[in-house]
């Protein structure tokens, strides 16, 4: 027997449409590349959206069509996500860090139809905009006044002007309803083996994730909130906030480019913001302002933090020094991205600072929605007890089946119940009450504050080199990045060369902030029975190992 319950697809565009009707007046302010600092509010994000989603149709964007964007968090930016996934087509938010080699790579396995950028990625834009296969149109996301000019402009193709475009549309647009499994969003990972691989979010997947990181012991945003993503609208839909933001009526504050300490902390004190989110190296930046200048949070309550893990000195600095409640979370872009959050149970509320300390410090206990567990090498699960390490799965209604065009092949693990779980690359224990600690990695990458640095890349370019025999690059630990890539070579019998050689090599063939930190010689790498390098020996033998540039 069926409920007798109203079938309602779970729609993007609803999120909007609520935050329109029920918290109209709700400010978003924007830090604009313009540099100044611009109010708009649900009202007008819901109307400037549906101009958007008309604009799309006046340059032939269908359904399912992919429209990319390089863009700051920012309103513009806001009213794509609305506008693009409310008319049933995908928004594709690339990441600007990457080289322009992946970026043309990204954008021609996505097919992106259109491609709207912020004007501090014109330089970018044009070291690609001849090179993708299927953009058809670049979308400046500026005003007439701030276009490029005519010299540059003639070099982009099909430039047209964000303004000018959805300012020649009336608004009268009706978000169109379909299933709510249709695709919303696509977000490309660097955090797997070879090429960055696409994860394809839906309607359906995004309005329960939103739902879940709202809870309290998650973001836990309200309506009398105002909350402010540092972590980008290009990094996993900046953990779903833009979502959430109009779900619960929060305010909105979005830092566009402006991510130094100083910029956050007026923006943090000009429009009274509770509740924020992002990775620890941002918060490092933030911190050393306020305490620099003897500054205090008046309205700050919370910081989500996660991406990489939390120190325990930052979370006791925020608390201690600042009375700002920290909330370390784990999750992945795989997992939209939120997987865990370190909120207390009812038994921790009487507990010690330092026991509560201990509590918050762990990655924390999954939200509802997820499920983990952790399995041996075999993959039989291993106890909850706080000792047993392992890798770590899980599974639920916003983690990822497949990669966007089966790239990779099937990524998850059949259990016994013929449930797929997705492998997470970390490796960690669990402790009897449920919370996750991440112990290592098994995945072959590096974190560099918040973003992934692919260590094949950096081992092939080194190959590449006439006097390197073999080469493995892996994560060393660095106080502010917490993980830069270090390079392990062993030389061809005979040749020479030297660190700053191989540091050289690097030149124009990575991004630059992904050239190696150091380079250290040896005789041998560890190899395994297939003869793979044998990296986790490796990571043991480098642990203490200090780099030049801590
Ligand atoms: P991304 O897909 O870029 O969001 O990266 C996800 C990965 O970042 C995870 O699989 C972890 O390796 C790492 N990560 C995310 N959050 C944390 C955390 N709180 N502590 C430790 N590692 C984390």
């Amino acid at each position: 027997m069926n409920g007798q319950m109203m079938q309602q697809p779970l729609l993007i565009s609803s999120l909007i449409v609520h935050a329109e009707r029920h918290h109209a007046d709700r400010e978003v302010v924007s830090r604009r590349v313009e540099g100044d600092i611009h109010r708009t509010t649900y009202q007008q994000v819901a109307a400037r959206s549906r101009q958007v989603a008309q604009a799309l149709g006046t340059l032939g964007v269908k359904p399912g069509d992919r429209v990319a964007t390089l863009a700051w968090n920012g309103y513009r930016h806001m009213e794509l996500y609305f506008g693009v996934s409310g008319s049933g087509a995908v928004l594709h938010t690339v990441n600007p860090r990457l080289h322009p080699d992946q970026i043309v790579y990204i954008a021609d396995h996505a097919e992106d139809q259109v491609l709207f950028f912020d004007m501090s990625f014109l330089p970018l834009i044009q070291a690609v905009a001849g090179r993708t296969k299927t953009v058809r149109h670049w979308v400046a996301m500026t005003d007439r006044a701030h276009m490029p000019a005519a010299d540059v402009a003639a070099k982009i193709p099909n430039l047209l002007c964000y303004e000018d475009l959805i300012g020649a549309q009336d608004g009268r647009y009706t978000w169109p309803s379909f299933d709510e499994n249709t695709a919303s969003s696509l977000c490309y990972t660097s955090g797997t083996t070879g090429n960055p691989k696409g994860v394809l979010y839906s309607h359906r997947s995004t309005v329960l994730h939103t739902m879940a990181a709202a809870l309290p012991d998650c973001l836990g945003c309200g309506a009398a909130d105002a909350i402010l993503p540092v972590v980008p609208m290009f990094h996993v839909n900046s953990w779903g906030i833009v979502y959430l933001a109009p779900m619960t009526g929060a305010k909105l504050v979005l830092p566009g480019p402006g991510l130094d300490g100083k910029s956050l902390y007026e923006l943090f004190e000009n429009e009274g913001v509770t509740i924020s989110a992002g990775v620890p190296t941002v918060w490092q930046g933030l911190l050393s302002h306020v305490d620099a200048n003897g500054l205090k949070f008046s309205t700050m309550r919370k910081s989500a933090i996660g991406g990489s893990a939390c120190p325990p000195a930052m979370i006791k600095k925020f608390k201690d020094d600042y009375g700002v409640h920290v909330i370390h979370a784990w999750g992945m872009t795989e997992m939209s991205p939120i997987g865990t959050a370190a909120a207390f149970k009812a038994q921790h509320i009487g507990h010690s600072p330092e026991q509560k300390l201990a509590v918050m410090s762990t990655q924390g206990r999954a939200i509802y929605g997820v499920d983990m567990k952790i399995v041996d090498p075999d993959g039989a699960e291993l106890p909850w007890d706080g000792q047993a390490t392992g890798d770590l799965l899980v599974r639920g209604p916003w983690i990822i089946s497949s990669y966007f065009r089966n790239e990779g092949g099937n990524p998850l693990v059949q259990d016994a119940q013929g449930h797929g779980w997705f492998p997470t690359g970390d490796v960690a224990k669990v402790t009897p009450e449920g919370y996750m600690v991440i112990t290592d990695r098994s995945k072959d990458v590096i974190k560099s504050g918040g973003e992934w640095i692919g260590s094949i890349d950096l081992e092939n370019i080194a190959m590449a080199h006439p006097a390197v025999a073999m080469a493995a690059c892996i994560a060393a630990h660095h106080p502010k990045w917490d993980e830069r890539p270090l390079l392990v070579v062993v030389k061809k019998p005979g040749a020479e060369v030297t660190r700053e050689e191989l540091i050289s090599f690097y030149d124009g063939k990575i991004a630059k902030w992904w050239t190696p930190d150091d380079v250290v010689f040896v005789d041998a790498i560890p190899l395994g029975a297939t003869g793979k390098m044998q990296k986790i020996k490796l990571r043991e033998q480098f642990k203490t190992h200090v780099l030049p540039t801590t």
